[in-house]
């Protein structure tokens, strides 16, 4: 007998996704699961198994900050899945935020919801600001403006970085990323330890992952080591919370005594743009690179991992990866994982918009019955 498929999760203030404390460690093992089918559909360009109904639904994705790879893997998930998607194309600079335009304002523009009950302008959004908060204003919004009419049609909102705050997605991706990468016989998290290097202070993508790691304390043995200055280490209300979900951490000042103690090291750029100039230039930023002759400290199997970009701005030396590393990274390399981290980006995303809008077909399903 074939076993059923599990149940697609709901989680807290869904459909939004707007950070990682979100979602139980049940539903992320079932994005999990829907990635991998996703992924191999794709590798072997087979049907997807989509739970979603083809309709045409409409993505928004609105960056008022830099992106590549959120954008391009968001586009591309959504195109794979036939939605129809529209990019502001750079809001900072071209939409009326350059003329004083708050976000609120931006957001009933753009979504069209609270109007006048014609057809929406979007069916989802996502959207990255460079300030912490941002996405959850924007869920306000629509959610505020929303379910007026005869169908209560919800409006997702996903969270592809807001400031210093959270890229929940992101840590899907590197959840996925460990799952695929971590061969030890037994579930890919248990008896884990993973390593985190660089901004630890600013650095989004480390705050969902680390909360996200949370949520898996009860069931597996997680170990986190944090090697960084002490000027960039991870915020006391983190540590709280990996304190009260069994997470075991350690401080190791000398990055090469951390390495050989890691499955997986995370390594982050300093987040520049988000530092006091005086702060930035006075690091020894070479203390904390991960160096070519590095690989032979690493434990059997263990793997670095990065969610870019790597700083390789010739202007500002060094890179938190040395660039000797990247023909590895490109040629596959089992320990240089930063690049096929990144790709995956695509199905843990077309796999997270199936889920949502699985959902949303049910209720309108329920509503129109
Ligand atoms: N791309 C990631 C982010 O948007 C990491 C970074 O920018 O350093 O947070």
């Amino acid at each position: 007998m074939t076993q059923a498929p599990p149940a697609l999760p709901i989680w807290d203030e869904f459909p939004h996704v707007l950070h990682t404390h979100q979602f139980s460690a049940e539903a992320l093992e079932v994005l999990v699961q829907h990635t991998q089918a996703f992924e191999k559909a794709f590798a072997k360009r087979q049907p997807l198994p989509r739970k979603s109904r083809k309709r045409p639904w409409l993505v928004k994705l609105m960056f008022f900050e830099a992106s590549t790879r959120t954008e391009d893997t968001s586009w591309l998930a959504a195109h794979r899945l036939h939605m129809r998607v529209r990019t502001i194309p750079h809001p900072q600079t071209f939409s009326s935020a350059a003329k004083g335009e708050s976000l609120t304002d931006a957001i009933a523009a753009l979504t069209r919801v609270g109007g006048l009950g014609e057809m929406r302008a979007a069916d989802c959004l996502v959207i990255r600001h460079k300030d912490e908060g941002s996405a959850s204003l924007a869920a306000k919004v629509v959610d505020t403006a929303n379910g007026d009419g005869e169908i209560k049609l919800p409006l997702p909102v996903i969270n592809a970085g807001d400031g210093t705050g959270q890229h929940p997605t992101q840590s899907f991706v590197d959840l996925y990323t460990i799952h695929q990468e971590r061969r030890n016989g037994n579930h890919p998290l248990e008896n884990i330890t993973v390593l985190f290097s660089g901004d630890l202070k600013r650095g989004r993508t480390v705050n969902s992952l680390l909360y996200l790691l949370g949520k898996f304390g009860e069931r597996h043995t997680i170990r986190v080591l944090f090697s960084t200055h002490s000027e960039l280490g991870p915020k006391q209300d983190i540590l709280q919370y990996l304190a009260r979900h069994r997470i075991h951490y350690e401080f190791v000042p000398e990055f090469p005594n951390a390495i050989p103690q890691a499955d997986v090291i995370y390594m982050t750029r300093i987040q520049r743009e988000r530092s006091d100039g005086a702060n930035y230039t006075t690091l020894d930023r070479g203390r904390y690179v991960f160096r070519k002759e590095y690989l032979s400290h690493l434990k059997t199997g263990a793997f670095v991992m990065h969610p870019l970009p790597i700083n390789r701005d010739p202007e500002d030396p060094p890179a938190e990866i040395d660039d000797e590393l990247t023909p590895l990274a490109l040629k596959k390399d089992p320990r240089c994982a930063w690049f096929r981290q990144s790709h995956r980006g695509v199905p843990v995303r077309a796999a997270l918009f199936d889920i949502i809008f699985a959902h949303i077909d049910a209720m309108i399903k329920k509503q129109t019955a």
